[in-house]
């Protein structure tokens, strides 16, 4: 594989949506909101916003509230989903303040109104934003129970006009099992929705790729952490990460 970070070739990929889950922005035990790990997400970023890539961000919020995790009880799941939604903004502020602070323009958009910390989430206003060079946050889920933010991710993908959905995660692809588990397992370099689908691979959730497939929008998944791969992947390096397509 060429190393990623020495890849110099133009950019392909000038508009992205680039779902995070909450657990970047964690701190011990993947829980709660931790400073200085917002703030190396958002160096991760700006790297990418300096090749002059607009970006959308979509941030989970696993590491403050899952609702289908938390509800149950005296919890129902509609009321956990809300908290869960609710926390996808709390990580929105934390990730758009440190971009804010290394000198980026930002705007959250939530897709309820929260008073004046957010504005409200339309399509037509996330694209303007984008073509100002500010960094858009799709806050708050889809607004809807019973959704996770990779659907999200892919919904406002699409309604923003992103040319790649990149899924960054903690592994450097797809594999065909659990590296942790069987380290001889294969990484796909590539794979159609369908297999994605049949397979149950287990990468984004079922209605988050039927989206994807049903709009042709290409995705990547790839490790976060890992130096140089979000802007290899929009200078279309596929070395790098599982490419997801038809
Ligand atoms: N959620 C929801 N509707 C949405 C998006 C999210 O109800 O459109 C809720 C759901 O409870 C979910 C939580 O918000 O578990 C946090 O999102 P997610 O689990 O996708 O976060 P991640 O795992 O990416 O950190």
């Amino acid at each position: 594989m060429s190393d990623p970070a020495r890849n110099k070739s133009p950019v392909v990929h000038r508009r992205v949506l680039l779902k995070i889950g909450g657990e970047w922005l964690a701190g011990p035990g993947d829980r709660g909101v931790d400073v200085a790990a917002a703030g190396r997400a958002a160096d991760r970023i700006v790297r990418l916003a300096t090749l002059g890539v607009e970006i959308g961000v979509v941030v989970g919020g696993g590491n403050l509230v899952r609702g289908g995790k938390l509800a149950g009880g005296a919890l129902r799941r509609t009321t956990a989903d809300a908290m869960g939604m609710l926390a996808t903004v709390i990580n929105a502020l934390v990730l758009a303040e440190g971009l804010g602070a290394r000198g980026h323009e930002t705007r959250v958009l939530s897709a309820f109104e929260v008073g004046g910390f957010a504005e409200r989430f339309s399509a037509a206003a996330a694209r303007r934003h984008l073509e100002a060079g500010r960094i858009v946050f799709a806050a708050g889920g889809l607004g809807n129970p019973l959704f996770t933010t990779d659907t999200c991710a892919a919904v406002r993908a699409v309604e923003l006009g992103a040319a790649l959905l990149v899924k960054a995660t903690n592994v450097d692809g797809v594999y065909a099992a659990d590296p942790a588990v069987e380290p001889d397992a294969e990484r796909f370099t590539s794979l159609t929705y369908g297999a994605v689908i049949d397979r149950r691979l287990g990468v984004m959730d079922i209605t988050a790729v039927t989206l994807c497939m049903e709009n042709d929008l290409p995705v990547v998944v790839l490790n976060f952490a890992q130096d140089g791969a979000l802007e290899a992947v929009v200078r279309g390096d596929r070395s790098v990460g599982t490419w997801i397509g038809s």
